[in-house]
């Protein structure tokens, strides 16, 4: 049995099989490349599901974590540390936003979201106790807690994981008429995601944000956006709803790619108005805010403005979806995308997704399949014309 063969065969013995993953073994990785424990490289198109946008061991952001280790890592929120004010002050000027709350992965702070639009429905809208409601949409994807799964519309994400918590309402994702008519005068939020990523990289008709803004406005419900997947650069702008005029949220919830590849660290931010309504002992985790965490998404942050990460993803991704649409393949069904997230939907007649992707990693190209017949590209946001190049022959020899 080969290294690679030794090496799954212990992990699926010991682990639970809540992942199926790829049969390659990495041990290394570096920018937009890694090694399998074999010597043979590959171009990472997954990037963690969005946590690697700056890269594998970003050397900036591998510096800051070494200095602030080499300090204090966890002081627990017990104690006023150095480094999470001036973290927090820093996402917050680039969200123009007014306060943050720092907590360590992404179904976290969407926990954390659900329970700042709840308690602000209670205090400051004036909604009856323990009737406030959440609007959110068919093929979600917002974590995997027990609350969240609550209101996916996933069978497989929810079964056995019963009884569910009340308060969400579904409606289709970019159907406006449906929000309107699902808002109540209980209804304190509404929770999206600008493109929905796991479901399929779905891009909603043009102008919905925009009009989901003013309906949320107008009714006094707070808009909530999970940018966790789409923001920090990914989709060619900071955040994902920058491409829409007048979309700026309530309650903005970032994760992954804050964490700078190395270490989680998401946070919800939003106006003094609604994240004023936490008390001391409201709400907490004993890692949210730690001075570790906060230098890596000091210098994560810092790394995706210094380096144009932005204005590079919407580049390299106009490049990439113009090379993927010039080859001819009767294997796919549609390419679409924004940015560096970019979805190559493989047509019925051609089976599932997954063959392809297995074929695209012999190629040297590692991306996988979200819902049977997608193939995400999602590389780190600094890849260039060589990587771009790798990509596309790789499409053209696996789509043959
Ligand atoms: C990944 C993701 C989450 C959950 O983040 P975790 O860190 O895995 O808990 C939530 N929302 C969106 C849109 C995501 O892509």
């Amino acid at each position: 049995m080969s290294h690679t063969g030794e090496i799954i065969a212990l992990t699926e013995k010991w682990s639970a099989r809540n992942y199926q993953p790829l049969p390659v073994v990495i041990s290394r990785g570096e920018g937009a490349w890694v090694w399998d424990v074999e010597g043979n490289r590959y171009l990472d198109c997954l990037s963690a599901y969005s946590a690697l946008n700056q890269g594998h061991r970003h050397p900036r952001i591998l510096q800051a974590l070494l200095e602030q280790a080499a300090k204090i890592t966890v002081t627990s929120r017990a104690f006023h540390n150095e480094t999470m004010g001036a973290m927090l002050a820093k996402l917050c000027g680039l969200c123009e936003m007014e306060m943050a709350l720092p907590m360590n992965t992404g179904a976290e702070a969407v926990e954390t979201a659900v329970k700042a639009a709840r308690k602000w429905g209670y205090q400051i809208k004036g909604v009856p106790a323990d009737q406030a409601e959440i609007i959110v949409c068919r093929d979600n994807f917002h974590g995997r807690t027990t609350t969240i799964v609550s209101f996916s519309s996933e069978s497989q994400y929810r079964e056995g994981f019963g009884p569910f918590t009340p308060g969400f309402k579904l409606v289709d994702f970019g159907d406006i008429g449906q929000l309107e008519r699902a808002i109540t005068p209980n209804t304190v939020g509404f929770l999206v995601e600008p493109i929905q990523g796991e479901a399929g990289i779905l891009i909603p008709p043009e102008g919905y944000l925009s009009k989901a803004r003013e309906l949320c406005s107008k009714n006094r419900v707070l808009l909530m956006l999970d940018e966790i997947q789409t923001g920090l650069g990914r989709t060619g702008r900071l955040f994902a709803y920058q491409h829409e005029k007048n979309a700026k949220p309530d309650l903005l919830i970032i994760g992954k790619a804050l964490g700078g590849g190395v270490y989680p660290v998401s946070a919800v931010v939003g106006s003094r108005e609604v994240l004023g309504v936490f008390r001391p002992g409201d709400h907490g985790s004993t890692f949210g805010g730690n001075p570790l965490g906060a230098a890596v998404a000091m210098a994560a942050l810092d790394v995706i403005i210094d380096e144009e990460l932005s204005r590079k993803s919407a580049e390299s991704g106009r490049t990439l979806m113009e090379m993927l649409s010039a080859i001819p393949s009767k294997h796919v069904h549609e390419i679409r995308g924004r940015g560096l997230m970019i979805a190559v939907e493989i047509a019925k007649s051609s089976g599932p997704a997954r063959p392809f992707c297995e074929r695209l990693m012999k190629l040297g190209v590692l991306a996988k399949e979200t819902h049977h017949q997608t193939i995400r590209l999602a590389p780190p946001l600094s890849v260039g014309r060589v990587e771009l190049d790798l990509i596309a022959n790789a499409f053209r020899e696996a789509l043959r």
